[in-house]
């Protein structure tokens, strides 16, 4: 139980109209996911929300000083207390989504938003903290949230006349159920769609464990021939291996549709007028704090100083990509024989690598048996950082293939925990992803770890066969649990600023991207791999290829993510009232400017962009490259002294990953590195130095 009910006198009762007591209410320690249901998530947070407005007053009542220990503290308990409880239900909802569970979300959603607008704005709990901030005998942690808090107070309004507030509060409210709206559609226009196969040829080129999934979905609802389903896996596959460009084309589009006003399913799920609300309404919100634009206001809580310096970074790498990102689509085209169509680079790309490489996915995913890659890669964090993890059994779990491991330190110290849920299924929100389940927080004595949700989409295992990790799966899930590390390893005990929380979200995927490079390694491949029959590890010569294979295509790559980035900065730094196209027109723009690769007509990416238009990457998609710089730059510090180095490992694990949001990036950074980051690594890495 949370500390913080203990000592509040007008404590939630766990027992909701004396039934059942509500499992959201009564969680101790980890949540009790079999016994959430639907009509246990509104009273809960409304309970929760009661209480903590009660619990802030009797702060900002009392007549002691305003203290760490007088205010800090008890609102940090607040915030934990909410957190925790919320945890659990945005989760069952992006993983094991249902009418009930989204009914029950979306009604809390505008009552969350209103509650944490409301704080933002409280000028009493403002000037407390801006007091606070005078005391000299400040931790730096302590500091550092406190800064944090202040900016935060700013952001939300706190400075704004009464009526302006109200208004500020309600755009915020909109914005929450329009971006959750957004996400929805997408996750519903995939579900909805499927195309039955009868015909065997025109499966001819995917791999056998694909063919075997769409059998299997197929006869699990009675149907005969073959069901290709609109999930990542299938969809990547497709457009991948088949043969058939007709097959390919039909993937592409459905996916490129996807809740849009063209392709399979037309209308029927359409983000248009969504994403037009939203850039209104994030614009209005950045207006009305002065703030030029949403880009403006979306950087001031970023590591990037201005969108003036985001636009030229990525201009400065787009440059860089280009000749590289041309060559390599001639390359394509010369293997096919024609000018490609967007649903034909995939596909072409797969056989070029193949040619020019010998090694194919499938090929490769042979030796990627996921036990044996989990095993090697906490091998690998045994190696670097001393960390022992095991898997805890008898754990209440939303799903049978999820798993929760422990993470144990060099010292033997439990540091955390983290669920893993790693397959593909109908009802589960696509990607990867990682997620705070409950923050580390040390309130008043009482220590709570932090455990994590580490969530990927990949191919499930069918008919009892191992589940096969391409290698490209490999790298996600090295990169969800360098965000894990990063949440569970943190030794701040201010849930505000500990693990991933308060850092920069241009600097989140520091960790995760330099995560990545270690599935790329010569040292760590013969831990992560064994062949599914043989046992034998990847054979070297494969491993030399694989590696040799890595720089392939990467203009290619470079160019597509700048694309999303540039995109994302754009359509929200240049956003003028009144021009409901700009979507559009920018989307063309930035392909015109970046792209080598022909996009249809028809082709709608911004309308499943659910980075962007779902909230959290808003005008900050820029990150990944933005901190992928600062990753390969740590990353070198590894080769540098050898990849598994544990006096490197100890010093990326004190300056980086165990210091949540308390020094700013830079400082932490420079400590670990002795300089500034530089960008020649990354550009190394990419193959794109000197270009
Ligand atoms: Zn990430």
């Amino acid at each position: 139980m949370c500390a913080w009910e203990g000592r509040s006198p007008a404590s939630i009762s766990p027992t909701m109209n004396n039934l059942q007591p509500n499992p959201l209410l009564a969680m101790r320690d980890l949540p009790p996911f079999s016994a959430i249901r639907a009509d246990s998530v509104e009273p809960a947070i409304d309970a929760v929300l009661a209480e903590n407005r009660e619990g802030l007053r009797r702060v900002l009542d009392s007549n002691e000083a305003p203290s760490v220990s007088a205010v800090i503290v008890p609102v940090e308990q607040l915030r934990h207390r909410l957190a925790r409880t919320w945890s659990p239900v945005s989760h069952l909802n992006a993983v094991m989504n249902s009418e009930a569970l989204r009914a029950a979300y979306n009604a809390c959603l505008p009552k969350l938003s209103a509650y944490h607008t409301e704080v933002g704005q409280n000028e009493d709990l403002y000037r407390a903290y801006t007091a606070i901030a005078e005391d000299p005998a400040l931790t730096p942690a302590q500091r550092a949230l406190i800064e944090d808090a202040l900016r935060d107070f700013r952001l939300a309004g706190v400075a704004l006349p009464a009526e302006h507030k109200a208004h500020f509060k309600a755009l915020m409210q909109e914005l929450a159920q329009l971006q959750s709206r957004f996400e929805e559609n997408v996750l519903d226009a995939s579900t909805a769609w499927r195309l039955r196969i009868d015909d065997e040829s025109r499966l001819r080129g995917l791999p056998e464990h694909v063919l075997r999934r769409a059998r299997s979905e197929a006869e699990q609802r009675g149907e005969k021939g073959w069901l290709l389903t609109l999930d990542f896996p299938t969809y990547h596959a497709v457009v991948t291996h088949a043969d058939d460009a007709g097959l390919r084309r039909e993937l592409y589009e459905a996916w490129s549709t996807r809740a849009s006003d063209r392709g399979p399913q037309a209308q029927r799920f359409d983000n248009t007028k969504v994403m037009q609300e939203i850039l209104r309404l994030r614009h209005e919100a950045a207006r009305m704090l002065d703030f030029p634009s949403f880009a403006e206001y979306s950087l001031a809580s970023k590591m990037a100083q201005s969108v003036d310096e985001v636009r030229s970074f990525i201009d400065d790498l787009a440059t860089r990509s280009l000749p590289a990102g041309r060559r390599e689509m001639r390359e394509l085209e010369a293997c096919a024989g024609r000018a490609l169509e967007a649903w034909d680079v995939a596909y072409y790309a797969e056989k070029l690598r193949r040619e020019r490489y010998d090694i194919s996915d499938e090929q490769l995913r042979q030796y990627f048996p996921v036990d044996r890659v989990l095993a090697g890669l906490f091998e690998l964090t045994g190696h670097i950082y001393g960390l022992r993890i095991t898997r805890r059994t008898g754990v209440d779990v939303w799903h049978e293939d999820v798993a929760l491991y422990d993470v144990h330190d060099a010292r033997d110290e439990l540091r955390g925990s983290f669920y893993v849920d790693l397959y593909a299924r109908p009802k589960k929100r696509s990607g990867a992803w990682m997620d705070d389940c409950i923050g580390r927080a040390l309130l008043n004595g009482r220590t709570e770890l932090p455990v994590a949700y580490l969530c990927c989409n990949f191919t499930p295992p069918v008919d009892g066969h191992a589940a096969l990790l391409a290698h490209t799966e490999v790298v996600t899930l090295f990169h969800e649990v360098g965000h894990t590390l990063h949440h569970v390893l943190t030794r701040v005990d201010y849930p505000s600023v500990s693990g991933i929380n308060g850092v920069p979200w241009d600097a989140v995927e520091l960790p995760s991207q330099f995560m990545e490079s270690f599935a790329w390694s010569p040292e760590v491949l013969p831990l992560i791999s064994a062949h599914y029959q043989t046992g034998e590890p990847l054979p070297r010569t494969l491993l030399e290829r694989l590696i040799a294979a890595r720089r392939f295509n990467a203009g290619m790559q470079m160019l597509r993510q700048l694309e999303f980035a540039l995109f994302d900065l754009r359509v929200h730094a240049e956003y003028t009232p009144g021009q409901s196209d700009r979507i559009a027109t920018v989307l063309n723009e930035v392909r015109a400017q970046v792209s080598v690769v022909p996009v249809p007509e028809f082709n709608r990416f911004a309308h499943g962009f659910t980075h962007v238009f779902g909230g959290a990457y808003a005008a900050g998609y820029y990150s990944y490259k933005w901190a992928e710089v600062l990753a390969a730059d740590a990353f070198a510090a590894f080769e540098e002294a050898g990849v598994l180095d544990r006096a490197t490992g100890q010093r990326f694990l004190r300056s980086i990953l165990e210091v949540g949001g308390t020094r700013p990036v830079m400082d932490a950074f420079i400590e670990f590195r002795g300089r500034r980051p530089q960008l020649d690594a990354l550009l190394r890495q990419c193959g794109l130095a000197g270009g």
